[in-house]
């Protein structure tokens, strides 16, 4: 088994699935007490969310560059960055640990693909659905993909719910009640599925209350890494 190196803290809520998940994929493919070989640098959420929402990310692509190349040092031998919004600096994290990084949208985009989908609509924050250079842009470029999102007002409501609540573990049924509603709004729009494109989304929203066909980018993201590491991919 390769080990993994997981950068996660953004926001814990969700690191703590994907280490579940991880585990369980592990276990599931290999039995008995195995489970997954990592490494997790968790980090302090606060001082980056600060640095995003001053859109200050050459600092934060320095932060998490230097967390990259610690856990290179330890012996990962690949990155799962656990958030969609950071991978706005993907690139800078690859380069500064000379580590393959596993994209969250490569993730999304061969599942969307191989279940049909041409025309998605994707969930995140504000950064995640109004700046192509996180996800949406490979989404459309590398896959084909029609992405389309919210309007403002929606944007707005996903932004606050993900940073008030779901990254301070707070899932409150008005706000799912919300969110479904808004999942509807893009059903009637054309879209065939929605993209939790922010890996705290599934905490709140799953195929049980979602009016469209969900893609989890954190269920996603785990299952690629399962197979990276049990040398299924390369
Ligand atoms: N975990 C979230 C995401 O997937 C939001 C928190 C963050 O900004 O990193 O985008």
């Amino acid at each position: 088994m390769k080990t993994l190196g997981l950068l996660g803290g953004m926001s814990w809520e969700s690191t703590a699935v994907y280490y579940r998940l991880l585990n369980q994929g592990v276990a599931q493919r290999l039995g008995g007490l195995h489970s997954a070989q990592l490494l997790l640098h968790s980090v302090d959420f606060a001082p980056l969310a600060a640095l995003q929402a001053k859109a200050d990310w050459a600092t934060a692509a320095q932060h998490l560059g230097d967390a990259a190349r610690g856990l290179q040092r330890a012996g990962a031998q690949g990155l799962v960055l656990a958030t969609n919004t950071m991978h706005k600096v993907a690139g800078a994290i690859e380069a500064a640990s000379g580590l393959p990084l596993l994209h969250i949208a490569d993730a999304t985009g061969t599942a969307l693909l191989a279940a049909g989908i041409q025309h998605a609509s994707l969930l995140g924050t504000r950064f995640t659905m109004e700046d192509d250079g996180i996800v949406r842009g490979r989404l459309q470029q590398r896959f084909g993909l029609q992405i389309s999102v919210p309007d403002a007002d929606d944007r707005a409501l996903m932004h606050c719910v993900i940073y008030d609540e779901l990254c301070r573990g707070l899932m409150r049924p008005e706000s799912r009640a919300a969110v479904v509603a808004l999942i509807d709004r893009q059903r009637l729009r054309g879209a065939q599925a929605v993209i939790l494109g922010c890996t705290e989304i599934g905490l709140l929203i799953d195929t049980t209350c979602s009016p469209l066909p969900v893609f989890d980018t954190t269920a996603l993201h785990a299952a690629a890494a399962v197979s990276w590491m049990l040398l299924e991919t390369p």
